[in-house]
């Protein structure tokens, strides 16, 4: 609609009130005065200025309050300066700008609650023509409505409204308003100060006058929906890597699901992991360390489809959604990451490192907590078996016992056997537990006990004659692939917090000090359990 148009609607919305008007004696000032008010803004907005200025001289000589009876007949010379402004006046003088440079982009949305039509339809062509979508409400109660059914970005609520005051539509709806990071505008010819304190009061976030200045407007605008996007953006984004952060997951993997149950598109979990990522940490430095998921998370970026979205679940490990995507395609994009990632030289103070990931992929199947255990069962199966490689989760695998092996290590056989007596009491619906005990450090060293397949705790007694218990535990320790499959618990009498120290200092889990009670010590292997098989 071209601006000639809204004053065509405009003079017949004068003279149909005219008409109407004119086979009374007499109208009431408060009729008057809303009428004027509404001629005010709308003229003033299409680029009738002169008209504007004419109302509001007009206007502070009336009341709204007042229910004085005027004259029709008093009137004909008022009517006819008004008609002459909207017949006189033909061609412009500013307004449209459509040589506008900015856009919006087509998911910002207003809701315009005001019942001035020839206002409304100019501001509503005004911002589509600048690629917004704008819904318009007449009266107050469909503008809270709409406001709760279609989630406007902006709200523009007239503070005259037929029903109830754009007050009233203010208090309904600023709470949510502000949790939904939506902006609600008032807007108004009537500026007084009481005004503008009772909006903001009420929750408006800004008071518009009208006539409505769209050279102060628009700018204002964009200014407001670029602040919008980026604290939108802020609240879900890893500040180190710029992928999405732990709480968008949790709400992604959630709609993810809905929008699957819906339409039966099935969609993979990746959960990755770096490889000895503390040790990067620990020989290069931290900041080298979030250089390497910076990194990470750029290869990703590049690999991934649009559709597909990546997260930071957790210090160094990563979530990635693949919609529409079966497990062995993800596997495929994977490697595709893998060598990229892989190739990545580090520097780092005149030493050069490349880093490798290991990685889960599951399917969803009805339930996103099971989905997030079975990629991270997968995960686990993949850095159990060498790292930097993929496993996809296989539930006939995972329904199978997993095992645990008890190992003591004592020299005094009274321990052993009240120790093994009290752990076989131990049954579990899914652990396959078997207890083994060795006399001494060296017998147990020898022994062909340890199969990279199945998991450890060993109970590895203090002091013992052919070989102290620390001894042990460091020989142990130093096969690095022992390192995830064996968790140790030293057992000693010792009170010393030097000898303590010194077996966690050599790779201890746990210590238990002796004398015990065999219930502590069965509950502490539960404990140690769950941390290794988990
Ligand atoms: P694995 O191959 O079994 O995963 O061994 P790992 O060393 O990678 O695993 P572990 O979980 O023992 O260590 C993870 C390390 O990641 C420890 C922690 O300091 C480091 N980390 C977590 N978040 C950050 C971070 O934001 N920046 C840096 N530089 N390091 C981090
Ligand atoms: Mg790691
Ligand atoms: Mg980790």
């Amino acid at each position: 609609m071209k601006r000639k148009d809204y004053r065509q609607m405009l003079s017949e919305r004068v003279e149909t009130t005219f008409s109407e008007w004119q086979t009374k004696d007499v109208i009431t000032e408060s009729e008057l005065y809303n009428f004027l008010h509404m001629l005010k803004g709308t003229s003033g907005t299409i680029g009738m200025e002169a008209l504007s200025i004419f109302c509001s001289s007009h206007l502070e000589i009336l009341s709204l309050e007042n229910d004085n009876e005027i004259a029709m007949s008093s009137l004909t010379n008022f009517f006819d300066k008004i008609s002459s402004f909207l017949e006189g006046m033909e061609e412009n003088q500013v307004i449209i700008p459509v040589t506008y440079q900015q856009r919006f982009d087509e998911e910002v949305f207003f809701l315009i609650i005001d019942d001035d039509l020839e206002f409304v339809s100019y501001v509503k062509e005004l911002l589509e023509a600048l690629g917004a979508q704008v819904v318009i409400a007449l009266n107050g109660r469909r503008g809270i409505d709409q406001f709760y059914s279609m989630r406007p970005n902006f709200v523009l609520i007239d503070l005259f409204l037929p029903d109830m005051s754009g007050f009233d539509v203010l208090s309904k709806i600023s709470d949510t308003a502000m949790a939904r990071r939506a902006t609600l505008m008032v807007t108004s010819v009537d500026q007084s100060k009481e005004n503008r304190i009772k909006a903001y009061e009420n929750g408006a976030m800004d008071f518009i006058g009208k006539p409505l200045d769209l050279e102060v407007f628009l700018p204002y605008l964009f200014n407001r929906d670029k602040m919008r996007k980026t604290v939108g953006k802020s609240i879900i984004t890893d500040g180190l890597t710029g992928v999405g952060n732990r709480k968008y997951f949790d709400e992604a993997i959630r709609h993810h699901a809905e929008l699957s149950d819906r339409s039966g598109v099935p969609f993979s979990l990746v959960m990755m992991d770096l490889d000895h990522f503390k040790k990067i940490n620990d020989s290069y430095g931290h900041p080298a360390g979030d250089e390497v998921l910076r990194k990470l998370c750029e290869v990703i970026n590049q690999e991934k489809r649009e559709v597909d979205q990546a997260f930071r679940y957790g210090g160094e490990e990563f979530a990635i959604l693949l919609s529409g995507v079966q497990a062995e395609k993800a596997a495929v994009f994977l490697e595709r990451v893998r060598t990229k990632f892989n190739a990545l030289i580090f520097e780092e103070a005149g030493y050069s490192f490349s880093v490798t990931f290991s990685a889960g992929i599951a399917m969803y199947a009805e339930d996103t907590d099971k989905l997030i255990s079975t990629a991270d069962q997968a995960l686990y199966e993949a850095k159990r078996t060498g790292r930097n490689r993929t496993v996809i989760f296989d539930e006939k695998k995972s329904l199978a016992k997993r095992k645990l092996h008890i190992i003591i290590v004592d020299d005094d056989i009274l321990v052993r056997e009240v120790l093994q007596r009290k752990l076989v009491e131990w049954t579990s619906p899914d652990i396959d537990i078997t207890v083994e005990t060795y006399a001494n450090g060296p017998a147990f060293l020898e022994a062909d006990w340890y199969s990279p397949e199945e998991r450890y705790i060993v109970l590895l007694d203090g002091i013992m004659p052919e070989m102290d218990g620390l001894e042990v535990l460091g020989r142990l320790k130093k096969n690095e692939e022992v390192e995830k499959n064996v968790l140790v618990s030293m057992m000693t009498a010792r009170t010393s917090d030097a000898d303590i120290k010194a077996a966690l200092w050599l790779g201890a889990d746990d210590y238990i000090m002796k004398p015990f009670r065999s219930e502590d010590v069965l509950a502490r292997i539960q404990q140690l359990a769950s941390k290794l098989l988990n």
